[in-house]
């Protein structure tokens, strides 16, 4: 009997120190040495947002992972959906399901762990975090300007306001110089939606100011 490996420990136990946070773990699993040192000079010389450096610390797994799929794989990658790193991010994290499933196909084929992969991918608030414990650069300088809720409230029923009195005075045009639309008393209302592409949470506005998404709190 061999006793060849002795990962059954998941794996994490490789003499390297442990990783710092999710992205730790990503540098250490697609094997990108470079990244944090790409972070510090987005975010310290080019002045690049927390966004930016999720984008930065994703498109780095999926260049990894195309790094290692054989040639042929890769073009029939490229001849049916795309190669770039940050093409194939917005497909894997987008919303066109066929064009989705085409890519994943095509990765699963190529031996890739698709769903690994995505559940790999780290938001702009674990950058945030990444940045602020594992790596000590404050971030705070580019908080945004504090606004109150009654403020903001004001702000966005300000601008459904003028958007109605926008669309209305269109409408109106539209209805005075086409014979096939009818001149009747139209009105316009604007109710703005929050959507949430991290916790698939849709809700009014107005809900959204009192009550957020349905994310964790910081
Ligand atoms: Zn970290
Ligand atoms: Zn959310």
């Amino acid at each position: 009997m061999t006793t060849d490996t002795d990962s059954d420990s998941d794996g994490t136990d490789t003499g390297d120190s442990p990783p710092c946070c999710k992205i730790g773990r990503g540098i250490q699993k697609y094997d990108c040495s470079d990244l944090n040192d790409r972070l510090v000079e987005a975010y310290t010389i080019n002045d690049a947002s927390l966004r930016d450096l999720e984008r930065i610390v994703n498109e780095s797994f999926i260049r990894a992972v195309l790094n290692d799929i054989d040639d042929s794989d890769f073009r029939r990658l490229g001849d049916a959906v795309t190669t770039t790193p940050s093409e194939l991010l917005d497909v894997l994290t987008g919303d066109d399901r066929s064009e989705r499933a085409r890519a994943e196909t095509i990765l699963d084929q190529a031996g890739v762990d698709v769903d690994g992969l995505r559940s790999d991918f780290i938001s702009y608030r674990t950058a945030k975090k990444h940045l602020n414990q594992c790596l000590d650069i404050d971030t705070s300088r580019k908080a945004p300007e504090p606004v109150t809720r009654t403020d903001a409230q004001d702000t966005i029923e300000w601008a459904e306001t003028r958007c109605e009195r926008v669309v209305g005075r269109t409408i109106e045009r539209l209805q005075a110089t086409h014979d096939d639309i009818p001149a009747s008393n139209t009105s316009v209302s604007v109710s703005t939606r929050v959507t949430c592409s991290d916790c698939g949470v849709t809700k009014p506005v107005t809900a959204y100011i009192t009550d957020g998404c349905d994310c964790p709190a910081q």
